[in-house]
């Protein structure tokens, strides 16, 4: 664990410069708008340690699966999101040397994220290797309210007089950190630097996707203009250069505006256009103009979206930071596009999109934006489904089952990691079960008929399929598959893949029900196009009613899965601290013999299904599983936060708030520096709405049963809930509601 960031509101705040920090820095300060977002990299070179990353949504690459020997049902490719052009770029030369701070003596040094505007600042002041000392200031944004425009403006000042290059440059010569064959992945397609402008436009090799970078910057001396004198293009690099003569405490100023905008909205064909024509209005409008309208569009966000806690400087930061983050990740304007686990802060799990999006990051865009935002979430499972049916085809499965995929881009199937992920079917319950939330929030049945139906059907058929009828048991059984808890894998019947398996049979069940009442035209093209027969019906009814779940009648439990009482049940707390996290420690054949659970499973179903059981039996589920639960996946801590504050253990509920709400602050897994673990941030709202405030939708009405944690004197938050923005506060003399209306969704 670090605890190098100071504790502000709403800022964060790192003081001082530790290269060995860099690159957890990098991912703690990321910045993003949805449609791009990239790491806190350095303007200037920089030498040192530091993972360059510049992400662009929805532009990915299918890198060739790396696997020792191949079986039949691997995916072909593990995609990626792609480090994409870098628009920041600046060589700055002071008497012909490179300013990067791994070579300079940094006298004073400090990083702000201010969360409240999303606006990016870093103050420095360093000794170069010939002894000529830097004042320099920083800021830069992605805009929210222009969401194809980053805007960066970079202020400096020597202590003597010097000879001074500047280079502005748009670096398509990228490759991914993460590559398996250490392949590049972006063809040139042009580039083009005149005037202060320039232009790169490159294809992703294989998906053809095609991003394109304008870039126009403006340099002053003591606020007079300078010329550029040339460029300084080649390929996939486009430049523009200029040189001049700067005395002692005369300011430079840079400022750059990048374009950034993808095929997946433009014609390749008007790419080049689209950018000339964006860059000729945007010429007319000034920074602060820029700057205003990016304040203008994050206090609008925050204005629904914020959670205030008083008392607890710690506390406050850091969901807010798990806030801000969210925002930057996903927008909600475009079905096409999702939320990778790291978002647009690093590489890892590719930018893919995992059973995160439905299981923990749904309610946060549900309650805090508009509806369409969370609607397009399950609408982008939609658009896959025919693809979800070929998937299921290719595991031999037929007749219209669906299985979606554990890890995906565009639909298919594109995990890296097949003895974990292959056989988490549970993914198909969690996309089945966002539907439900979706409406049980919302209140819009109608999604049923125009979208959720379809998915809902082909879900069905595949747990149909995929149960057997075990002859011992009289009862049907779910063999070879692996839960959400991946430090178990090929178990039969995980209780949560079985639970899940019955609930979506019967949900669909009750689903075609209401669409054939209310909706009859939809329901007639829905039949049509499923070929769906009465009979299936009756299989599901049947599969749902003798399902076989494993219980324990001595512990009064449902059993993660069969021979799990065969385990010895050490807690977890008799562990040495040395050997935790066991993942790192551990092989994994030890892992797999033993009874410690990575992260919430039968808890999951258990959270998910709440109602379905009495306090007691939550209690003793919590207190028979938690005990055991290592919690070394982040989206571990909020699922037994929220069933802590439940039974009522509000100790135990706030300690698992400060390890999902800190986690990346305060780098507690060690592995910030890969990236921000975006899902999990979602996990945090969920911590605080529905653990400490109880919050449950149940009937088209909301309640809370809220506690407040000991530290704090307060928390309050929003949330928009059917034509209304509700206003909510937890203080020491209880809770209080304010309503307002709101404009209807759309
Ligand atoms: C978790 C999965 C999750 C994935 C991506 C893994 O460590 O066990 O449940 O989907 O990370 O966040």
């Amino acid at each position: 664990m670090k605890n190098y960031i100071k504790h502000h509101p709403w800022n964060i705040v790192e003081e001082g410069f530790d290269p060995n920090l860099n690159r957890v820095s990098e991912s703690i300060f990321s910045i993003g708008n949805g449609k791009f977002g990239q790491r806190a990299n350095f303007e200037e070179n920089y030498s040192g340690d530091s993972l360059q990353g510049n992400y662009v949504a929805g532009v990915y690459y299918p890198d060739r699966t790396r696997v020792g020997w191949w079986k039949n049902g691997y995916p072909e490719y593990f995609a990626k999101v792609l480090n994409a052009p870098n628009w920041l770029g600046l060589d700055i030369k002071i008497n012909g040397i490179s300013l990067d701070l791994a070579k300079c003596e940094v006298l004073d040094f400090n990083r702000i994220l201010d969360m409240q505007t999303g606006i990016l600042y870093r103050n420095f002041t360093a000794k170069n290797e010939s002894g000529i000392t830097l004042t320099v200031a920083t800021e830069r944004f992605c805009s929210l309210a222009t969401t194809n425009l980053g805007v960066l403006r970079y202020s400096f000042s020597l202590d003597k007089k010097a000879e001074i290059e500047i280079t502005s440059y748009v670096d398509g010569t990228i490759a991914n950190a993460d590559s398996n064959y250490d392949e590049k992945f972006w063809n040139d397609i042009r580039t083009k630097s005149a005037n202060n402008k320039s232009l790169l436009i490159c294809e992703t090799k294989k998906t053809a996707f095609q991003v394109g970078v304008l870039a126009s910057t403006d340099i002053t001396l003591n606020e007079q203009d300078l010329e550029w004198k040339d460029t300084t293009d080649s390929k996939n690099y486009a430049g523009i250069y200029t040189t001049f003569l700067a005395d002692k405490d005369e300011n430079i100023n840079i400022e750059k505006r990048a374009i950034i905008i993808s095929s997946l909205d433009y014609d390749k064909a008007a790419i080049e256009d689209a950018l000339n024509k964006i860059a000729i209005d945007l010429d007319k409008t000034g920074y602060d103009e820029l700057k205003n309208k990016q304040i203008a569009a994050w206090s609008s966000k925050w204005n629904e979206s914020d959670i205030i806690i008083e008392g607890d400087v710690s506390a406050q930061q850091a969901i807010r930071f798990n806030i801000f983050q969210l925002n930057c990740t996903y927008s909600g304007e475009d079905e096409r596009l999702n939320i990778g686990p790291k978002g647009f802060t690093g590489e890892k799990y590719g930018g893919s999109t995992y059973w995160d999006t439905e299981a923990y990051c749904l309610p946060f865009y549900q309650a805090t934006a508009d509806s369409h935002v969370a609607r397009n979430l399950l609408i982008y499972r939609y658009k896959h489904l025919k693809k979800a049916i070929e998937n299921a085809q290719k595991l031999g499965f037929k007749d219209g089952a669906a299985l979606y995929p554990m890890v995906t881009m565009n639909g298919e199937e594109c995990h890296n990691e097949w003895e974990i992920t292959f056989e988490e079917i549970h993914r198909n319950g969690a996309i089945a079960y966002a539907i439900y939330d979706y409406i049980n929030y919302t209140g819009e049945q109608v999604y049923l008929a125009k979208y959720g139906l379809e998915v809902l059907i082909g879900i069905a058929r595949f747990w149909a399929q995929r149960v057997n009828w075990s002859e011992d048991k009289h009862q049907f059984v779910m063999l070879g598959v692996t839960g959400p808890n991946e430090f178990e894998n090929n178990v039969n019947n995980n209780w949560y893949t079985n639970k899940m398996a019955a609930w979506c049979m019967d949900y669909c069940i009750e689903s075609l029900t209401w669409v054939m009442e209310n909706q009859e035209d939809d329901y007639a093209r829905i039949i049509a196009k499923t070929q769906l027969n009465t009979e299936e019906l009756s299989k599901w009814k049947n599969i749902s009613e003798n399902m076989y779940y494993p219980f324990s009648e001595e512990h009064g439990v449902f059993l993660q899965q069969d021979g799990f009482l065969d385990k010895e049940l050490i807690p977890v707390s008799e562990l040495p601290a040395s050997e935790r996290p066991i993942v790192e420690h551990w092989s994994w054949d030890r892992i797999l013999r033993s009874c410690y659970i990575k992260q919430a499973d039968t808890l999951q179903g258990i959270y998910f299904f709440e109602d379905q059981f009495t306090e007691d039996e939550i209690r003793r589920h919590y207190n028979f599983y938690e005990p055991l639960t290592v919690h070394e996946s982040s989206l571990s801590p909020c699922v037994h936060n929220i069933l802590a504050a439940k039974v009522g253990d509000q100790k135990r509920a706030y300690e698992f708030y400060l390890r999902t709400a800190r986690l990346d602050l305060d780098d507690y897994n060690n592995d910030t520096r890969d990236g921000l673990h975006i899902t999990s941030m979602a996990g945090t709202w969920l911590s605080i709405v529905k653990g400490f405030a109880g919050m449950r939708v149940k009937n088209g009405e909301v309640s809370f049963n809220p506690f407040l944690p000991d530290k704090w004197e307060s928390f309050s938050f929003k949330i928009r809930f059917r034509g209304e923005l509700m206003a909510i506060t937890v203080n020491k003399s209880g809770l209080n509601i304010a309503s307002q209306a709101i404009a209807p969704s759309r």
